[in-house]
């Protein structure tokens, strides 16, 4: 099958490693060719040199014959690179993107193209760019995608096989629920972590320098999704504006719960919701 791949970064180099290692190795019977794009040159030069594509180019029109295309750009640029992207394809040609908001693109992008589905990876690192590309990068997680009443069962398909050629677990959902649940998990996180990053740097600068000499794996882990890439923390919040509100505020009123228990020296309140969160961890991290 020949797959083009639009934004050569962290998601999409990763996918075209993946993709075009899995067909070399005979993990997908059909056999990839895949076409990169990019928008600067030397990240095209980049991913041919490392083998990360088959060929790459700034020109979408190199994707005329492509049977999927993957528009792994950052969100505010994934409709109108579907837009430059029309001209050149058949109208046959299955449309996906891995953008981590999907209502308002999925709304978007099926009026401008009837098959457009949304995908979102749920797979990522604090790094950006093609030199951030890894192979494996989906192994084991879970891949969502969001048709609408409109797509073709045999698009739906042809996508959960692709998502099983990189060995993740592929999810069906509703956009708008997919926006929900992602908001609690992926977007509030970011914004928490980088609410605790903000908050230490509050402290005065002598003690602020020994918070820094002294902090270990415990904010190594809080603090992780705080410090990654602030472009795709503006979008998250831009796109999924509602959601992630509803999810903040919910947030500030849980702290102020634990904020009143310390202050009231209500010590068994605070353990009941000490309790309740350490067995509901486990159900996050289990499926
Ligand atoms: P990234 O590493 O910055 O890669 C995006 C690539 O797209 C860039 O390397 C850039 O290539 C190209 N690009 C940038 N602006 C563009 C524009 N205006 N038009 C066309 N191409 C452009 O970002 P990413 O983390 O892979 O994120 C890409 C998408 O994946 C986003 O929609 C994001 O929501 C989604 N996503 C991200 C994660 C994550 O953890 N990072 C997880 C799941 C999904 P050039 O250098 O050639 O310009």
């Amino acid at each position: 099958m020949k797959i083009g791949i639009v934004g050569l970064g962290l998601i999409g180099g990763s996918l075209a490693i993946d993709l075009r290692s899995r067909s070399r190795s005979g993990v997908s019977s059909q056999g990839h060719q895949i076409y990169g794009i990019s928008r600067q040159a030397k990240t095209c030069q980049i991913a041919v040199e490392r083998g990360i594509v088959d060929d790459a180019s700034p020109e979408l029109e190199t994707l005329a014959e492509a049977e999927i295309v993957f528009i792994c750009t950052p969100i505010a640029a994934i409709a109108s690179t579907i837009k430059q992207l029309i001209p050149y394809i058949s109208p046959a040609t299955i449309i996906t993107d891995v953008g981590s908001v999907k209502q308002p693109i999925v709304v978007e992008c099926t009026q401008l193209w009837s098959n457009f589905i949304g995908g979102h990876p749920m797979a990522g690192t604090t790094q950006s760019g093609i030199d951030a590309a890894v192979a494996n990068l989906f192994s084991g997680a879970a891949y969502v995608f969001t048709p609408t009443e409109q797509s073709k069962p045999e698009n739906i398909a042809k996508l959960i096989a692709i998502a099983k050629e990189l060995n993740a677990v592929p999810h069906i959902c509703d956009a708008q629920i997919h926006d929900r649940a992602v908001s609690w998990i992926s977007h509030l996180p970011v914004m928490v972590s980088a609410s605790l990053i903000k908050a230490c740097l509050t402290e005065e600068p002598d003690t602020l320098h020994l918070a820094q000499i002294l902090a270990s794996s415990g904010f190594k882990d809080t603090s992780r999704v705080g410090g990654g890439n602030a472009e795709l923390g503006i979008m998250m919040a831009k796109y999924n504006r509602a959601e992630l509100l509803r999810s903040l505020l919910q947030y500030r009123h849980n702290l102020d719960e634990i904020i009143a228990s310390i202050q009231e020296e209500d010590w068994h309140r605070l353990e009941q919701t000490l309790q309740t969160t350490a067995s509901a961890r486990t159900k996050f991290l289990n499926s």
